[in-house]
């Protein structure tokens, strides 16, 4: 044999695609190299693989070995390939025999040792190999777990390169196999989110809250600090259904990719990621010296994006959101290649009234110059802000309120938005949309979703003023139905859509 063959995944974003990896043995001096577009460390591959092999007192074709990834067009990133190359390599050596592994798909990384290490994005490239027909995948132990989230794969987990070797020797002889190494049960921690039963008073932005989880709406909270802006953001993913199991791969993968699945588990709940405003566009968009990576608009996939401090962003970040707020997606350019990441979050924005925080009220303490004021909360406003529904008002928390009772649970509240949910679900289903917050004015505007002008009257009236633009008439619009669905009403009337004009103009805080 001096040709041997075997698969491995190439994952791009979050999706993976099957490689073939062939190693070819010819007469010449010793050389071992990679072609096929590998990236740095995919092209250092024969080094890890010379040396664990060495060390595993497995024997390499003393020759000129050739690999060849394919399709060569795709970029190979990473040490992945590790395994499948040693492998096809120990076939062309005569080591394990063909038609044990042409069909299976190894991921892995090798350690000098001969150890196989955990990768990242092992979940995207088993989903690959499932979806190419593979019925076998080798992967590192540590990723067992989370590979084992495919159901209709066979995974095998390994430790070293000897124990697979050792393995497929057993295999070709027909002898019992060793037992493969344990893989650590996967923990189904349910993640801590803070309860709204622990916010006293704020029974206005609370019901915002609930709107904004019910309808899918974007929320602006505007307040002074201590308003507890921050407290009532992170207690959004809460009150939103779990991720249906389409969903959860979609945003495990994303995870995975980042390597950041400690707990190697299927994320079924809605993520809450708050990046920092002094973060960099790589880290909040996606991309980074090297390989590209997912940002946080990424990880905040099929959950909820806070901006504290929103003014305090840099300005090209706050631009860089439109896109992936309109499609749901986020492109990521490099040199080399456009890397696409699903990016479709809730969006919680958060401001000081101004720069010293203290403009509410009356605003006589504030010290801030009036033009700085202005300037300030301009920095929020435009495309952003265009595609917030709902603003809130917030004012500091009293001590009368904090002697107030305690809130409603998360679980009641979260109970009535799903009901809500369900509603604009059916309603919506015809024209392909989920939740209010989707739905296109003109569909609002016209047709049998039209409201009668004696209900749209208040909107009508501030259209003609100028108080309102036609993109807030019809933020109003889509918030009056989630107010109505709330309410388990047929359809929004005057009350609703009064009532979603004070959403989105102030709110005052109770
Ligand atoms: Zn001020």
């Amino acid at each position: 044999m001096t040709l041997g063959r075997t698969r491995s995944v190439a994952v791009t974003g979050i999706h993976g695609r099957v490689v073939d990896v062939e190693a070819d043995v010819s007469s010449g001096l010793p050389a071992f190299t990679v072609s096929g577009m590998p990236d740095t460390a995919c092209r250092q591959s024969p080094d890890r693989v010379k040396a664990a092999a060495a060390n595993s007192d497995l024997e390499l074709p003393k020759q000129r070995i050739t690999v060849n990834l394919s399709p060569a067009s795709l970029l190979k990133q990473g040490s992945g390939f590790d395994l499948a190359i040693a492998v096809a390599a120990l076939v062309a050596g005569g080591t394990i025999s063909p038609e044990l592994v042409d069909r299976v798909v190894h991921l892995g990384e090798l350690g000098l040792d001969g150890t196989v290490r955990p990768i990242h994005g092992v979940l995207p490239a088993v989903r690959a190999a499932e979806e190419a027909g593979a019925r076998q995948v080798v992967v590192p132990v540590g990723n067992a777990a989370e590979a084992a989230l495919v159901p209709s794969i066979e995974v095998v987990p390994v430790d070293t390169l000897a124990a697979l070797v050792q393995r497929y020797r057993c295999l070709h002889r027909r002898k019992p196999t060793p037992p493969l190494p344990e893989v650590n049960p996967r923990s189904s921690v349910h993640p801590a989110v803070p309860d709204l039963a622990d916010v006293v008073g704020q029974s206005a932005a609370r019901y915002a809250l609930e709107v904004a989880a019910a309808g899918g709406h974007h929320l602006a909270m505007i307040g002074p600090p201590g308003a507890g802006k921050t407290m009532i953001a992170e207690r959004l993913p809460g009150l939103l259904p779990p991720l249906s199991r389409e969903q959860a791969l979609e945003v495990t993968a994303i995870h995975s990719v980042l390597g950041a699945l400690p707990e190697q588990v299927l994320i079924e709940h809605p993520p809450f990621m708050a990046p920092h405003h002094g973060a960099s566009m790589a880290s909040i968009i996606g991309g980074g010296s090297g390989r590209v990576r997912p940002g946080a608009v990424s990880r905040a996939h099929g959950g909820v994006l806070f901006l504290d401090e929103t003014p305090e962003f840099r300005r090209d970040v706050l631009d860089a959101l439109r896109q992936p707020l309109e499609s749901g997606l986020v492109h990521v350019a490099r040199a080399s290649e456009v890397v696409t990441y699903p990016a479709r979050f809730q969006l919680v924005l958060a401001a000081n009234p101004c720069p010293c925080g203290n403009n509410f009220g009356k605003g006589t303490r504030c010290v801030c110059p009036p033009q700085l004021k202005r300037h300030y909360l301009s920095r929020m406003s435009g495309p952003l802000l265009d595609r917030v529904d709902l603003r809130l008002q917030m004012m500091p928390v009293t001590r009368a309120s904090l002697a107030g009772p305690r809130g409603e649970s998360s679980a009641a509240v979260a109970e009535r938005v799903a009901a809500a949910r369900a509603r604009q679900s059916r309603r919506w289903r015809e024209i392909g949309r989920q939740l209010n917050s989707q739905v296109p004015g003109p569909v609002l505007r016209s047709g049998r979703w039209r409201l009668g002008a004696d209900v749209t009257r208040p909107l009508d009236r501030a259209l003609e003023t100028g108080a309102l633009t036609l993109r807030g008439y019809d933020r109003c619009l889509r918030t009056s139905w989630t107010l109505a669905d709330l309410d388990g009403a047929p359809r929004p009337d005057l009350q609703h859509v009064q009532e979603a004009h004070g959403l989105r103009e102030t709110g005052e805080a109770a």
